[in-house]
């Protein structure tokens, strides 16, 4: 009871002391940090001034003062959220979107990694990013990102990611036997070189034992799209195993992400956040939830939600 009373007291003071603004300190500025809006007016979550209640951004430091909403489109979105998917903006004023640190309003460059706050122009696809690799072509842009694509490449999971999305990509180059007659093509050329070559050695008086080509494995269309299919379960298997957990800072699951991404197979990154299914990490509100890259397969009915 003592201490509710000492606390509204505190409380009162606080207003009192808040009334007469110009006795503001930044330790009350500090205090009053956290306050909803009143009828004195909207507190700035970031420096503490008190701004008019209808006022959109603090008139001190000029910080968003509406949580809930994209200051870009105006959108609702998550508070937490550093990156708005409706207008496919960053929109984090305070926090640098390659690397997490903090910075001021004022910094055009990051005083931690030194990349400009208006993006990185990716130098082979020229698409503007806000952040480490490229959301287009997935080329690292700062050398966080190479870091990053270094450490992963010692992962024995990549290797092996890396390895069977490659088995998978000849698969796709692989033609198979569309009828029998392809396949009595086939015998006809090699009995063909075999005539050939024989003639070719008896004319110089030689004898050749004529090894045939080893065939390319060759396969039925049905052999073929199980082969694939098999890889494709592998592949899925593997990446569900190098699913990202919940990780404090978003700009480290996105590096993590797209660094471990492999190519040659259609992916789309599943968050779970929404359970949504983005071209990348980087079209995600949240990835500090965790998430993975799943399969996109030729029938899949599944959408990407911010396909380019
Ligand atoms: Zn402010
Ligand atoms: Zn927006
Ligand atoms: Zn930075
Ligand atoms: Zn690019
Ligand atoms: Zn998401």
């Amino acid at each position: 009871m003592a201490d509710e009373q000492f606390l509204n007291s505190e409380q009162e003071l606080q207003r009192e002391q808040f009334r007469s603004r110009d006795n503001e300190t930044p330790q009350m500025q500090q205090m009053m940090q956290g306050q909803t809006a009143n009828a004195n007016g909207i507190p700035c979550p970031k420096c503490g001034t008190v701004n008019d209640p209808d006022a959109t951004y603090c008139a001190l430091c000029g910080a968003f003062l509406i949580t809930g909403v994209c200051p870009n489109c105006g959108s609702e979105i998550d508070p937490d959220a550093d990156f708005c998917e409706a207008c496919h903006h960053y929109i984090k004023t305070d926090v640098c979107s390659f690397c997490g640190a903090s910075f001021n309003e004022q910094d055009v460059y990051c005083p931690e990694c030194g990349q400009p706050r208006g993006g990185i122009v990716c130098p082979a696809c020229h698409t503007l990013n806000d952040f480490s690799f490229c959301k287009q072509c997935g080329r690292p842009l700062t050398d966080q990102a190479r870091a990053m694509l270094q450490q992963v490449r010692q992962m024995p999971e990549y290797r092996e990611l890396v390895a069977i999305a490659q088995e998978y990509d000849e698969l796709q180059m692989q033609l198979p036997y569309e009828t029998e007659q392809d396949k009595m093509r086939d015998d006809e050329l090699q009995d063909l070189r075999k005539r050939v070559l024989t003639l070719l050695a008896e004319d110089k008086g030689q004898h050749i034992d004529v090894k045939p080509v080893p065939k390319r494995q060759r396969v039925t269309k049905e052999e073929l799209a199980d082969m694939k299919s098999r890889k494709l379960d592998q592949l899925a298997e593997l990446l569900n195993r190098m699913a990202i957990p919940e990780d404090p800072s978003p700009a480290t699951v996105r590096n993590y992400a797209m660094a471990q991404k492999p190519s040659g197979v259609r992916l789309a990154w599943k968050c779970n956040y929404k359970s949504a299914l983005h071209s990348s990490p980087c079209g995600c509100a949240k990835p500090q939830m965790g998430g993975k890259w799943v399969i996109l397969g030729h029938n899949s009915k599944q959408d990407i939600k911010d396909d380019k």
